[in-house]
């Protein structure tokens, strides 16, 4: 089974190759279209999580074979989060609420970033790659410390992450800079996101033209959300959670169910497309934004506009404008056609525009809907779960309940699961305001007083944060980023 570009069918990699490349050369996405996977979606119900887990993976990735995928998958997940079950689903009114933060940083994207390292290295096994593997990684927030966590002390792997010191709040920043391990390097670099990232990938670039890594036996490579080792992942817990109505009684097998996804580059949604794709009952996916609505516009037009006002919202995580995983969507609906893919992406980076046809849009609309909605109105509905339902939500959660609850009439009878992203305690400041509860100035005094109002525990692994000594206090200009990372790299080890 072979991946290729969604821009040149000719541009082709094995899952180890796709994994290890992340992007491909010309600048697309690593896909496949899955009509030759062979999977029984019956049968997969009536596995746990890791069963699900091996199959899916398994039949996705198939180069790694079963044994190493049963390996990989256990030493991801097993004792690492706090259900056995993984992503713990619950009814929460007429709906239900599939938890995908109970990992090490209390994310979702510990889901992904737990198995990432572990394919990332047999990847490299497998390929007959010698020497380290350094990953570079810009962060806003959540993805860093998911990442940190991930592959710490993972044998053959270094992981460095570059935070803006003006962009990340005060609970992310502490989770990053007392992170432990062998491995390990966090970085503030003076600026705001877009600094940080724009550094690293002048750091990718500067050391491919230059060949500054020559004789250093070491490979740099990232852990962003366009690897298919961090999506497929994900298509899991679409699985498990469909799985899991069905154990409750709620649904019969064969019945169709609903996803709401709180969406920033599209990745977790595409994962239940590709869930969808693999047999999975799936009547409508509906993509939840927050005021950056670019997604919204999109799904309901045809048309992509990068061109507007971005908005800093409650719900971070999804304040973009340029959502990436898109492009994969946009390959699949249209069976693969990789000449129109290249052509869209050419007209977005050139003009900040392009449209689809009304074919592919009418096509891209059978599955999916779109909502958007406001700090105001989110936090509104924070309120609601909590007073009627006793359910504590993020504000990127509450984003995918609230456009939920505005597209009701569209979603039918069929049962409705909403993703929920982040635990509330990692956005407490903003939780005790929707709730209209007093919030102190200190963000770690923020998480005891959720804890005290709701009777909530707050995370083992946020509740440590306060105690633990730091062991990052590097701050660069953004223009020292690649002599910073140059110099790292002569260390023979990141003993923290
Ligand atoms: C990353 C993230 C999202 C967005 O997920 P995508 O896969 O990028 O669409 C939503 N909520 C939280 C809390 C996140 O960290």
């Amino acid at each position: 089974m072979l991946y290729s570009s969604t821009r040149n069918p000719m541009e082709t990699a094995s899952p180890a190759e796709a994994v290890l490349r992340g992007i491909a050369p010309d600048g697309g996405l690593y896909m496949n279209d899955l009509s030759e996977v062979k999977l029984d979606w019956r049968a997969l119900l009536q596995k746990d999580f890791y069963g699900m887990a091996e199959e899916i993976l398994g039949a996705l990735l198939p180069d790694f074979g079963a044994e190493a995928m049963h390996r990989m998958i256990h030493a991801a997940y097993e004792g690492k989060f706090e259900t056995a079950d993984i992503t713990p689903l619950l009814p929460v009114g007429d709906a239900y609420q599939l938890e995908l933060f109970r990992g090490p940083t209390s994310a979702f994207k510990d889901v992904a970033l737990s198995l990432l390292p572990q394919l990332i290295t047999e990847a490299r096994k497998k390929l007959g790659q010698q020497g380290e593997t350094v990953i570079l990684t810009a962060t806003s927030g959540d993805t860093g410390k998911a990442a940190l966590a991930g592959f710490r002390d993972v044998p053959g792997t270094r992981i460095l992450v570059f935070y803006p010191s003006e962009g990340v709040s005060a609970i992310q920043q502490a989770q990053m800079v007392t992170q432990q391990g062998n491995n390990v390097c966090v970085c503030a670099v003076d600026g705001n996101f877009d600094d940080a990232q724009t550094g690293v990938k002048n750091i990718f670039a500067a050391c491919a033209e230059k060949n500054l890594l020559s004789g250093k036996d070491m490979v740099l490579s990232s852990a962003n959300s366009i690897n298919i080792g961090r999506l497929t992942p994900q298509i899991v817990y679409y699985f498990k959670a469909y799985a899991d109505l069905v154990r409750m009684g709620r649904i019969q097998a064969g019945e169709n169910v609903n996803f709401v996804v709180p969406t920033g580059n599209f990745g977790n949604i595409l994962a239940g497309y590709l869930a969808k794709r693999l047999g999975l009952p799936v009547a409508k996916l509906l993509c939840a934004s927050n005021a950056n609505d670019v997604l919204t516009e999109f799904l309901r037009t045809g048309s992509y506009n990068r061109r507007r006002p971005f908005y800093k919202t409650s719900s971070p995580s999804m304040d973009i404008l340029v959502s990436s995983n898109l492009e994969r969507l946009l390959y699949l609906a249209s069976d693969g056609d990789a000449a129109m893919v290249a052509e869209k992406m050419q007209e977005l980076s050139a003009q900040g525009f392009y449209e689809v046809s009304p074919a592919l849009l009418a096509k891209i609309q059978e599955t999916f809907l779109a909502g958007c909605c406001g700090d105001e109105a989110a936090d509104e509905t924070t309120r609601e779960l909590w007073e009627q339902h006793h359910t504590l939500c993020d504000p990127h959660t509450a984003v995918a309940w609230n456009v939920y609850a505005q597209c009701r009439a569209q979603l039918g009878d069929t049962p409705t699961v909403v993703l929920s992203t982040a635990s509330p305690f990692k956005f407490a400041p903003a939780v005790l305001r929707a709730l209209r509860m007093p919030a102190p100035r200190q963000e770690f005094a923020c998480m005891e007083m959720l804890h005290t109002r709701t009777g909530v525990p707050v995370p083992a692994n946020l509740a440590a944060l306060s105690e633990l000594p730091c062991r990052h206090s590097d701050r660069i200009p953004k223009e020292a980023m690649l002599d910073y990372v140059l110099r790292k790299m002569e260390e023979p080890q990141w003993n923290r």
